[in-house]
């Protein structure tokens, strides 16, 4: 796909994740990456070009190559994807469903895709946990840009000659007469600010329709509001890997319907190609497909990325509440020890200083009969002194125990007091996140 399809892709894609209807349990947080986005939408041109115009990882991670295999009679693993997506209902239909294909190991953009869903994950969990300022801190506007990155290999997935063994490139210029005619229908229909490289906006922050507005823009346009938005990845699909492999599956075969296999590829010029019925009659409704499900696939893989970190930074949040009513259980429980104890453990020690005085009081008599008899008076000095340190630590110790008594005695309202709010502020939270709890949530 070319530079403004990508772009706009992308911003389709955010503007269905504000305007769909989302499942409940991920409403707020849908809502939260529309506001977070929005402050960093200006990026998207030159972030979903980026792949193409500095990565060049076109072989081996902007495309997964299938054809079928007549030789092999093994039962492919045909991926179950949610039923709104139409390139798969087409697939389901297609005679190549259910027959074997072979896939080229060598190509990569599900593995693409996956791992730059993992490290936006965890770029939010860094710049979370670092303090501002911290060198390694990544920004916004850099993650933002990653998810536009992102946006470019999932719509990859979607153009079905990009999954297609086939090369419909450079002699035949149908793939890229493809790209083109879509890219085309976005230049038209929208204001595009090509100096700063941006789109114009509309005052709700997308792309600004010019008044000539194309039929198929305006069909991604309706759809992205009316389709339903299925959260769940499809099933058996647990990731942003599975889902993609899945989609490449159907974009393949969605190539044989854009593309018959009635002549070879170097046969079809793009000449030819225009006079198929293939193209005059379903190029528009095969271009609503595809635009649309590629629509639907960036705004599906961006939003689980960002609930798995809403997820996390709930997760975290309750940890630190939960840590800090330990604490607060724990000030309470010791103060409680030491005014419990307090009779017991002052026995205790008055005793101890008793016997520290009546041997102090031994050693000093010891000592003054020593110097009154002028005896050697090395050892009873040595006595003496440790007498008397041990009775300072007796000392010291009843005055702590006092201490201690007095001040659990005088905090212990408020040690109640804060433990109760901490309690709350746990109740609180936990009650927050039972509400982002879902068993269907297929995350
Ligand atoms: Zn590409």
């Amino acid at each position: 796909m070319k530079k403004y399809t990508h772009a706009w892709l992308a911003m389709m894609a955010m503007k269905r994740i504000e305007k769909a209807r989302i499942p409940a349990r991920q409403q707020d947080d849908a809502k939260a990456l529309i506001t977070w986005f929005k402050n960093y939408r200006d990026f998207v041109l030159s972030g979903a070009w980026y792949p193409d115009a500095v990565f060049k990882d076109m072989t081996p991670s902007h495309i997964v190559k299938y054809e079928p295999d007549a030789s092999s009679t093994a039962v492919p693993n045909f991926r179950i994807m949610p039923p709104t997506l139409q390139m798969y209902q087409l697939g389901l239909e297609s005679d190549m469903y259910g027959k074997p294909f072979k896939l080229d190991k060598r190509h990569n953009l599900c593995d693409r895709c996956e791992s730059f869903t993992e490290s936006l994950i965890d770029s939010f969990k860094i710049l979370t946990m670092e303090n501002e300022g911290s060198p390694i801190v990544p920004s916004n506007n850099h993650i933002a840009m990653r998810f536009f990155i992102l946006s470019h290999y999932i719509a990859d997935g979607h153009m079905p000659l990009h999954c297609d063994a086939r090369s419909f490139y450079n002699d035949n210029e149908v793939h890229g007469f493809i790209e083109d005619l879509w890219d085309q229908e976005v230049r038209r229909s929208y204001f595009i600010d090509e100096d700063n490289e941006r789109f114009f906006y509309d005052p709700e922050g997308y792309p600004l329709k010019q008044e000539e507005f194309s039929e198929l823009m305006q069909y991604i346009e309706d759809e992205l509001v009316n389709r339903e938005f299925v959260w769940s990845w499809g099933s058996g699909c647990n990731n942003t890997w599975d889902y993609m492999s899945g989609i490449s599956q159907y974009s393949y075969l969605m190539a044989y319907r854009l593309i018959p296999a009635d002549k070879t590829p170097r046969e079809i010029t793009k000449a030819y190609y225009m006079s198929t019925e293939a193209f005059r009659e379903h190029f528009f409704e095969y271009s609503k497909v595809i635009l649309g499900d590629a629509v639907e696939s960036i705004a599906k893989i961006w939003l689980h990325a960002w609930v798995r970190y809403r997820d996390w930074f709930r997760g975290t949040e309750l940890a630190y509440f939960k840590a800090q009513k330990d604490k607060a259980e724990k000030n309470l429980i010791d103060a409680e020890k030491v005014i419990d104890t307090y009779s017991e453990e002052k026995a205790k020690l008055d005793a101890r200083l008793e016997k520290a005085a009546k041997s102090l009081e031994a050693k000093q008599a010891d000592y003054d009969k020593g110097l009154a008899k002028g005896l050697k008076m090395e050892k009873r000095t040595e006595e003496l002194a440790k007498a008397r340190a041990r009775y300072a630590e007796a000392q010291e110790n009843l005055s702590n125990l006092d201490k201690a008594y007095q001040e659990a005695d005088a905090s212990l309202e408020n040690l109640k007091a804060l433990l109760l709010a901490a309690q709350i502020q746990v109740d609180r939270k936990a009650a927050e996140i039972k509400r982002y709890e879902d068993s269907n949530s297929g995350i």
